[in-house]
């Protein structure tokens, strides 16, 4: 398919977001629109599981939230004061419907569901245990094991079961999780995802961001920390903290890319972030220039940061279509490459003739910065140098964020004078890992202990990483096949 994601076609996506409601009557319905605002963390493919006191029910959809969420007759069959979402990418067909969230099983507890942000890196080792004690799975994703740790552990109560599970799984996690007695959210003990809390009059929520809680007028009360889980129910909000004191690693990758710009996530507010790394990028790699233009939309706090401390103008040379959706031409390997023309135009009047700074966020395959340099150039620029608000991304990702396997990233491959050439501009440079340390506030990476899970940079794994160690791909796609 033709798509403008650069990680479509051989992997699920792992990115995803989560909202859930504690407390008002019309739970569903804050709870799509706190999907809308989770919408950048995955969208293919949204969930709503409602309950009101008496039964848990459930629409799951391929789509956006406001193609799936927004008729009368969906949210009327989500009644209740208490509900729970989920975004995520997933590739089309029966098979990825059921892999959508929130899961939910009946327990001998009753009804549970389950949505998570992130990914385990020992479900596949947990899975095959499971399926040999006689769980049979419904679905492809690593959630489902622990939804089957739950339903067969021997503590008493829904709480203590999920702690009883969690002890068990490794990876990056952050879940909400919903029973008849509580709304739960959860954070790994390393706090690698988001996730935080919010209160709208008696109403209690869990976002992925605080953008969910702007969206529906919450307030926001702070962020869920890490290994900690906090038990929402008619008594309020208890915290408990089973995993013991752990140093935090966010991903720091939500503060380059992932996040939106106008969340505030640990405290840092993610446009801040991305405009502090394009200040230092512009100390660091400074070149004499006309504009700084900015690859959009991921590229613009950085190129705003660039710009300001570099003294070169900002200008928008690219325009974005954003009414492009991720998929929509059949495919052939040919259009499959205009991809990203779909996406991205040139505005030529501000770059015939101009040495252009241009600024993105990330180059991982490096195709997107091959064409929108090729594009820059045939607009008429005359020096076209690239800026990176990122390190060079040498690693993939194991811990929800879908990257590609190792050899697929340029980084691995090529030196950076190599990948310069490779993408065709007169210039690469990236933000050095101090460098982005500092814009985060600190001295540089501090080796020993470092504050942000960097793995995708450094390949300094904080979590391990069982089923990858043993071989297994840590695709969702190799579980079904190996275990069914
Ligand atoms: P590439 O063509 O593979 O070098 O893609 C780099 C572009 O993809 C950057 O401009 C980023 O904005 C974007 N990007 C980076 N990481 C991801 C991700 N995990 N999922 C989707 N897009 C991404």
């Amino acid at each position: 398919m033709l798509t403008t994601d650069p990680y479509d076609g051989d992997r699920f996506r792992e990115e995803c977001g989560v909202f859930g409601v504690w407390g008002h009557p019309e739970a569903a319905a804050l709870v799509a629109l706190g999907l809308h605002a989770l919408q950048h963390r995955g969208q293919e493919a949204a969930g709503i599981v409602a309950y009101d006191g008496e039964q848990f029910r459930a629409h799951r959809a391929m789509g956006h939230v406001g193609e799936n969420f927004g008729s009368k007759e969906v949210m009327a069959g989500l009644p209740g004061s208490t509900a729970l979402g989920h975004v995520r990418y997933a590739t089309t067909g029966e098979v990825a419907l059921r892999n959508v969230q929130p899961l939910f099983a009946d327990l001998e507890l009753g009804g549970f569901a389950i949505c998570h942000n992130g990914n385990l890196t020992n479900a596949y080792h947990l899975r095959r245990q499971l399926v040999r004690r006689g769980s049979l799975f419904q679905s492809t994703s690593d959630t489902e094991v622990i939804v089957h740790l739950v339903a067969t552990s021997l503590k008493g109560t829904v709480v203590d079961r999920l702690v009883d599970a969690l002890r068990q799984v490794d990876g990056a996690y952050s879940l909400g999780a919903l029973s008849q007695t509580a709304l739960i959210g959860v954070r790994d003990p390393l706090g690698v995802r988001p996730l935080v809390l919010g209160r709208l009059g008696d109403a209690w929520i869990i976002s992925s961001e605080s953008c969910g809680l702007d969206i529906i007028g919450a307030d926001f009360v702070r962020d869920v920390d890490p290994g900690e889980i906090v038990v929402i129910d008619d008594d309020g909000v208890r915290s408990l903290k089973p995993f013991g004191r752990h140093d935090s690693r966010f991903c720091v990758f939500e503060h380059i890319y992932f996040a939106r710009p106008d969340s505030i996530v640990e405290g840092t507010s993610v446009y801040e972030a991305r405009k502090r790394i394009g200040i230092e990028l512009a100390r660091e790699s400074h070149v004499d220039a006309d504009i700084v233009v900015p690859v959009p939309d991921s590229g613009v706090p950085a190129a705003i940061g660039y710009a300001a401390e570099s003294g070169i103008p900002f200008e928008l040379g690219i325009i974005r279509n954003h009414y492009v959706g991720r998929t929509f031409i059949e495919p052939t390997d040919q259009i499959r490459h205009l991809g990203v023309k779909l996406k991205h135009n040139a505005n030529r009047v501000n770059l015939a003739g101009k040495r252009v700074v241009l600024v993105d966020d990330s180059i991982v395959r490096g195709t997107t910065s091959t064409k929108i340099v090729e594009m820059v150039r045939n607009a008429g620029a005359t020096e076209v140098h690239m800026r990176i608000s990122s390190p060079p991304t040498t690693h993939s990702c194991f811990y929800g964020i879908a990257t590609p396997t190792r050899e697929q990233l340029l980084a691995s491959r090529y030196d950076i004078a190599a990948m310069g050439q490779f993408i065709g501009a007169d210039t690469l440079a990236f933000i050095s890992i101090d460098g982005l340390y500092r814009a985060m506030g600190e001295p540089g990476r501090n080796p020993n202990a470092p504050r942000f899970c960097d793995a995708c940079f450094t390949g300094d794994y904080p979590i391990p990483l069982t089923d990858r160690d043993a071989g297994k791909v840590q695709t969702q796609l190799s579980l079904l096949a190996e275990t069914a």
